[in-house]
C-alpha cells in the first residue's frame, strides 16, 4: 500500500505499523500465543487478538529509525542489557538508562496513539501542534525535557493464578490542573502526563531524566478497578475458564 508516510510525509510504500511496539506483545506469543485487549467500547470490551493494533502508518526507512529505539528498550526490558536497578518493596530505581532512546520510544508510542486511526486508541488525542511538535522531536531525535510528556511506569503485580499480559484502550485522567493519558500494556501502566499539567513532586521524581535514572513503581492489581472488574466479569460470565486456556503457561 502507497500512501503519505506519517514521519517523514513523503509518499512511499507504507508498513503495517504496530501503534505499541511488537515486542511488548512478543513476551506473550512466546508463553501463551494470545494476550488481552481491553476496549473501553462496551461492545467489545474484550478482544483476542495475535498482532496487536496496526495501521499502514510508515514508511520502511522510518519503520527502520522508529526501531532503534524500540530495540534497546525492549533489551531493556526483556533482553541482556546491563541494568543497574535498585529494587525495593514498592517501586524500584534503574540508574543507567539510556535517555534519549528510552524518552524518545516513550513519546513515539505517545504520538503514534494519537495519529492512529484506530479506534483502540481513540481517545488520545493530542491535537494538531503537538502532534507536530512530536513528529520533529522523533524526526530529529530530540527527547526534550523529562517533564515534557513525562511518563510515570507502573508494573502490575498480578494476584497469584493470574497470569495474563493486559493491554487496555489508553485513557485520559483529567483532574484538578492535572492532563494525563493512562496506557496499559506488557502488564505495565504508562502514565505521560500533559506538559501543562501541575505535576506533584513525587510523580516527577519518577520520570527518566537525562542522567538515566527512572523510578518504576509497583501498583497493585487492586488499584486497577477497571481490570479487576475485567476480571470478575469474565468469571460471572464464565468465561474464566477460557481465559486460563489462553493464559496458562506452556510447560517447557
Ligand atoms: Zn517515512
Amino acid at each position: 500500500m502507497t500512501g503519505i508516510c506519517g514521519l517523514c510525509k513523503e509518499e512511499k510504500k507504507l508498513c503495517h505499523s504496530h501503534i505499541i511496539p511488537e515486542f511488548f506483545y512478543k513476551n506473550i506469543y512466546d508463553h501463551y500465543g494470545r494476550f488481552y485487549e481491553i476496549s473501553t467500547d462496551e461492545d467489545s470490551r474484550v478482544n483476542f487478538e495475535q498482532k496487536g493494533a496496526r495501521e499502514y502508518l510508515f514508511c520502511e526507512d522510518c519503520e527502520q529509525h522508529l526501531n532503534t529505539n524500540e530495540t534497546y528498550v525492549n533489551q531493556f526490558f526483556f533482553g541482556r542489557t546491563e541494568i543497574d536497578m535498585t529494587i525495593y518493596d514498592e517501586y524500584a530505581v534503574v540508574e543507567n538508562a539510556d535517555y534519549k532512546k528510552f524518552k524518545l520510544l516513550q513519546l513515539s508510542i505517545l504520538w503514534r496513539a494519537s495519529i492512529t486511526s484506530h479506534s483502540f486508541f481513540r481517545d488520545v488525542d493530542l491535537g494538531e501542534e503537538v502532534e507536530k511538535q512530536l513528529r520533529e522531536m522523533i524526526l530529529e531525535e530530540e527527547p526534550g525535557d523529562p517533564s515534557f510528556f513525562g511518563c510515570n511506569i507502573n508494573m502490575i503485580k498480578l494476584p497469584k493464578g493470574l497470569d495474563a499480559n493486559f493491554f487496555t484502550s489508553p485513557d485520559i485522567f483529567e483532574k484538578d490542573d492535572k492532563l494525563a493519558y493512562r496506557f496499559v500494556f506488557s502488564n505495565m501502566v504508562w502514565i505521560f502526563f500533559d506538559p501543562e499539567s501541575k505535576i506533584d513532586e513525587s510523580i516527577e521524581q519518577t520520570f527518566i531524566k537525562p542522567d538515566g535514572q527512572i523510578i518504576i513503581n509497583q501498583m497493585e492489581f487492586q488499584q486497577l478497578p477497571f481490570l479487576t472488574e475485567f476480571v470478575k466479569e469474565l468469571k460471572e460470565a464464565g468465561k474464566l475458564e477460557e481465559v486460563a486456556k489462553f493464559t496458562k503457561k506452556e510447560e517447557t
